[in-house]
């Protein structure tokens, strides 16, 4: 049986009052927590905290346990492992379709990567001890979780061919959409020297790929602002790796 664990404030973010709580039958745009039945769900929000993120905040760092789990319901993280030779590679996007703090749940004690947020975000916050506790005693949770993990499996398998052979520009426009569909907007408040971390190679690469996309009416881009104008012309430029998201239209997540 589910115990409670008492909930302490955590640092880092802003705490906010989180109105959805207070009906369990409101849809919740993360697709974990959305997809649950209104009995775990219940008490997985009485444990958890509302919080807003900051873009740029580090939530997660390498050769650590994260302290709690963030499961967003607005904007995105980026897994980013950092390279003897000062490259920053990004492995993985995290954002309303799955968490940060997945970790702790798979026997992972030791990682080489960060998670920062890309955006200012927005979500709930669970203690890792709350965490291990619904993997372990609620079946639907630990569905839906270990379905995100299949999912960023196949994500992260992927990045590793297309980092092989496509070019930046078409990398550029898969990573645009993917951020797009899991911080649910078409608006990404992103600067340049973040976008090359994420895409790899030099800043220019992505000032220059922008400028085409731009250009090609399929974005307009300004002052560390990015907005997606025409989906079907950044998709006819990004490769045969992105996938479109296989949310149903109107279950709260994602762009579609
Ligand atoms: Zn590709």
């Amino acid at each position: 049986m589910y115990t409670a664990v008492p909930t302490t404030p955590m640092p880092g973010g802003i705490l906010l009052r989180d109105p959805l709580r207070l009906n369990p039958t409101s849809p919740l745009p993360n697709r974990i927590l959305g997809s649950l039945p209104g009995s775990e769900r219940a008490i997985l929000l009485s444990q958890a905290e509302y919080v807003v993120i900051p873009a740029g905040q580090m939530l997660a760092s390498p050769g650590e346990v994260p302290a709690a789990a963030f499961f967003p319901d607005r904007g995105a993280f980026c897994w980013l492992g950092d390279m003897s030779t000062g490259h920053h590679v990004a492995v993985a996007i995290v954002g309303t379709d799955g968490l940060v703090g997945i970790s702790s749940v798979l026997a992972i004690t030791r990682h080489n990567f960060r998670a920062i947020a890309l955006f200012e975000s927005s979500g709930y916050r669970l203690p890792t001890e709350s965490l291990r506790r619904a993997f372990k005693e609620f079946d639907f949770f630990r569905a839906g979780v270990l379905a995100y993990v299949g999912r960023q499996i196949i994500e992260i398998s992927s990045h590793v061919a297309c980092n092989r052979i496509h070019s930046h520009s078409q990398r550029l426009a898969r990573w645009l959409l993917m951020m797009a569909d899991k911080s649910g907007s078409t608006s990404l408040k992103i600067t340049h020297e973040v976008l090359a971390q994420v895409v790899g190679g030099p800043r220019h690469a992505v000032t220059m790929g922008l400028n085409k996309l731009g250009t090609e009416g399929a974005i307009a881009h300004l002052r560390g602002q990015i907005d997606i104008l025409d989906r079907a012309r950044l998709r006819r430029n990004a490769c045969e790796c992105y996938v479109e998201p296989d949310r149903p239209c109107g279950d709260g997540g994602g762009v579609h």
